[in-house]
């Protein structure tokens, strides 16, 4: 079974996302101040009637980058072309996407950050100037020839805004950091995609999920997604709290929402008397990848103050040992949860 932290979206986690989608920005829920900045720059442009500025998304997998892109291109009365960093290989592959926009198409660019340096460098003057020169032919037949783009509006959207070149980061002319939500925020969100998915979820059920989403919308619609199942056979289709409980120890999910991973990064540390330890050694420890442990479970064991991030390695903080003593559920609940 896959985690429900996991940043690679599977085929059915891709579904449910635009399943769960909200379709404009009253339903979007939270991030008022960009989604506030964005009406205004949205409205501006259209008044111009000029492309919106290029559009940064920064924050955590599952925060609702897309989902923005997706809203602002909707706003704007405008198609989105969507592609992602590293599928673009070569500089072909994204002379192909631009030259087949419309003016004022909005491309999104998924993973920004792991754009192919080659690839980078041709999209600086597809921002800046609306044009790309690429090479035809090898050799003494070489030639670059220019071609002409319509005024198009790039929205970037990347989990690690530090990866970035300040070269291409510059050339955005609106940055926004999307944070995690609280609790709050999340529990209108089950609400909606309780109602979405059709089953009914009493208040302190909603709250229960919610505080133990880790912030994220993606993580409490996944947790929504399989506790319904719970529900479906046990409660006639009512997610009460003793469901959402029961739920969460299924997953391996304690109450302030680390997982069996969160759990295991913890212990791998405490084990070398709470670090610090480097990035890699925990990775092999755990079985997970690096980027992914950086990129999906620290920032959520920093936030809780578990964790802490010192230039010799990872240290464990008393809080970690607290928690882990008197929460980690017993070994066999877990069994099999997160094959
Ligand atoms: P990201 O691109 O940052 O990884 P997505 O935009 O794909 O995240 O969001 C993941 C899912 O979470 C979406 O399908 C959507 O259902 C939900 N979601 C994200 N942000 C919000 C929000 N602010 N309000 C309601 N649902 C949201």
């Amino acid at each position: 079974m896959k985690r429900l932290t996991s940043c690679q979206p599977n085929e059915e986690d891709l579904k449910l996302d635009v399943t769960l989608r909200p379709q404009n920005f009253k339903e979007f829920v939270g991030q008022s101040k960009i989604v506030n900045n964005l009406k205004i720059y949205i409205t501006a442009a259209r008044k111009r009637q000029e492309a919106l500025d290029h559009l940064l998304f920064s924050g955590l997998p599952g925060l609702g980058k897309t989902t923005l892109a997706n809203l602002v291109a909707q706003e704007l009365k405008t198609d989105l072309k969507s592609t992602s960093g590293p599928v673009m290989e070569k500089p072909a592959d994204l002379a192909g996407i631009l030259s087949n926009l419309k003016k004022g198409d909005v491309l999104f660019i998924d993973e920004i950050h792991r754009i192919p340096t080659v690839v980078e460098e041709y999209l600086y003057s597809a921002m800046e100037d609306y044009t790309i020169n690429i090479i035809i032919d090898q050799g003494p037949h070489a030639r670059s020839i220019t071609i002409n783009i319509p005024r198009f509006t790039l929205i970037g959207a990347t989990t690690r805004e530090g990866l970035l070149t300040s070269a291409l980061r510059s050339r955005f002319g609106i940055v926004e950091k999307l944070d995690l939500y609280d609790w709050p925020a999340l529990v209108k969100i089950i609400e909606r995609s309780a109602r979405i998915l059709g089953v009914k979820i009493e208040p302190p059920a909603a709250e229960i999920l919610a505080r133990c989403g880790r912030g994220t919308p993606r993580v409490v619609n996944r947790m929504l997604k399989r506790i319904r199942d719970l529900a479906q056979l046990k409660s006639d289709n009512v997610i009460n709290e003793k469901i959402a409980r029961e739920g969460l120890q299924m997953l391996g999910i304690d109450e302030v929402g680390l997982d069996e991973m969160d759990r295991k990064i913890l212990q791998t540390i405490i084990a070398q008397g709470d670090g610090p330890v480097g990035l890699k050694t925990i990775a092999i420890s755990v079985g997970e990848e690096e980027n992914t442990i950086e990129e999906v479970y620290e920032p959520y064991l920093i936030k809780c103050c578990f964790l802490k991030k010192t230039p010799r390695g990872r240290e464990a903080t008393r809080a970690a040992h607290e928690h882990l003593q008197a929460k980690t559920p017993p070994a066999h609940n877990q069994k099999n949860i997160f094959k």
